[in-house]
């Protein structure tokens, strides 16, 4: 079985195509600067040459349009027939309270995504539109969506409620949501399974550290608490986002720079986290270098990324009464192992005991970084939303 996975950005498409039987990417690519001049699409396909179509795209609807011509192409695709895609998954950012499972897609589900413009302004309306225009394309053939806060929908309501009016919870649903759900789902599962503990009975901790970064807190392989809230905005400091400030630092730096409550947000989300503070870069990469020349902003950026990540774990091991085991993924998660190691550091009062030569050997593969004698578990765990998306479309369309 062949299933087909897109990600709709609001002028991007990027895609995958995973043959089922073998878990295997058998062509993956990117449509950028849909409805913007310079429209391009690049496609690659196992074993063949990279395909770039350079064409107006004025939107989503041609985008699809192509990918599957570039699918079906006797020279560059990897099929003959368009009733070789089973299903469509696709990445949809926010269901409020929705759904805490993946759905065939309906009027109702359209529906929902829609409410939810207000609650994911940037995403919601350009995964709709990657829907229709996928419903267009490849008729018949079921879309599923998978929402980037299901798995986090079993958060009890100590965890999600935030102590602000109730009436505004009421009204307007503000609440933590929790994002990189289909992440935190995957890594979890796989944590459990690799370190022997028992689904219905055991606490885990995910560190999603990438560009976005966020952490959750996973008991009985439910969801308990996770760290961004309303917006992706809130929690561990992230490349260009601040994640956790007090909220009146906003209408400070509003008052002292006339800016408006929306700039302020805009800084927080984009020019803030590592960048803000290092004033280097939002690549982790680029203020390790820093770093390691001296540069002091650099330096403390670096600490308080990591400082922040283990004041994380601490909260969660408390929330769930101990931790039998800790995942470290995405790009730093599963890359740096200076990082997992400096955060390890705060963490010996629970027993856990890292590896430093094992865990400076890992770099993108499920391991584990900690010692035998270790009373907590750290493992790194490459995690693979398009992967995952797929294996639950497949999931819940074999389930029908
Ligand atoms: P993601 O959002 O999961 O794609 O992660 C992107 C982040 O991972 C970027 O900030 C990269 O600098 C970081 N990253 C990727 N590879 C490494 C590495 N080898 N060492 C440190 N950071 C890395």
């Amino acid at each position: 079985m062949k299933i087909l996975v897109i990600n709709c950005g609001s002028s991007s498409l990027k895609y995958q195509f995973f043959d089922m039987d073998s878990n295997e990417v058998l062509a993956k690519g990117l449509c950028e600067r849909i409805g913007i001049e310079g429209s391009k699409l690049t496609h690659e396909a196992k074993g063949k040459e990279k395909y770039v179509v350079t064409q107006p795209m004025k939107n989503h609807q041609v985008a699809a349009d192509l990918v599957i011509k570039a699918l079906l192409d006797p020279e560059y695709g990897v099929i003959t027939d368009i009733s070789e895609i089973s299903a469509v998954g696709h990445r949809v950012l926010h269901a409020g309270q929705h759904y805490s499972d993946p759905v065939i897609v309906n009027e109702d589900v359209k529906r929902v995504i829609r409410e939810c413009f207000d609650l994911g302004p940037l995403h919601n309306p350009a995964n709709l539109t990657g829907i229709n225009a996928c419903e267009a394309a490849i008729p018949g053939v079921p879309q599923v969506a998978i929402f980037d806060t299901a798995f986090h929908q079993t958060m009890p309501a100590k965890a999600y409620l935030y102590a602000i009016p109730y009436e505004y919870y009421e009204k307007y649903n503000i609440r933590r949501y929790g994002f990189h759900g289909t992440s935190h789902s995957y890594v979890s599962r796989r944590l459990i399974k690799v370190a022997g503990l028992d689904p219905n009975n055991s606490k885990v901790i995910v560190a999603h550290l990438g560009n976005g970064a966020s952490i959750s807190a996973v008991q009985n392989s439910k969801c308990v608490d996770t760290s961004m809230g309303l917006t992706p905005l809130e929690g561990l400091i992230m490349g260009t986002r601040s994640g956790d400030i007090d909220p009146a630092v906003i209408q400070y730096i509003a008052k002292k720079e006339g800016k408006t409550v929306d700039e302020v947000i805009s800084l927080l989300n984009k020019q803030s986290g590592m960048l803000g503070v290092s004033g280097v870069s939002s690549d982790f990469r680029d203020v390790k270098k820093a770093e390691a020349e001296g540069n002091y902003r650099a330096k403390i950026a670096n600490e308080a990324f990591e400082y922040r990540v283990a004041k994380y774990i601490g909260a969660y091991t408390a929330a769930m009464n101990g931790v039998d085991a800790i995942a470290f993924t995405a790009g730093v998660g599963e890359n740096d192992h200076i990082i997992r190691s400096n955060v390890c550091k705060y963490l010996g009062y629970l027993g856990l005991k890292l590896d430093e030569e094992k865990n400076k050997e890992i770099r993108a593969v499920e391991a584990e970084i900690t010692t035998a004698d270790s009373k907590v578990k750290v493992y790194v765990i490459p995690t693979n939303e398009e992967l995952a998306i797929a294996m639950q479309t497949l999931e819940l369309i074999q389930s029908k």
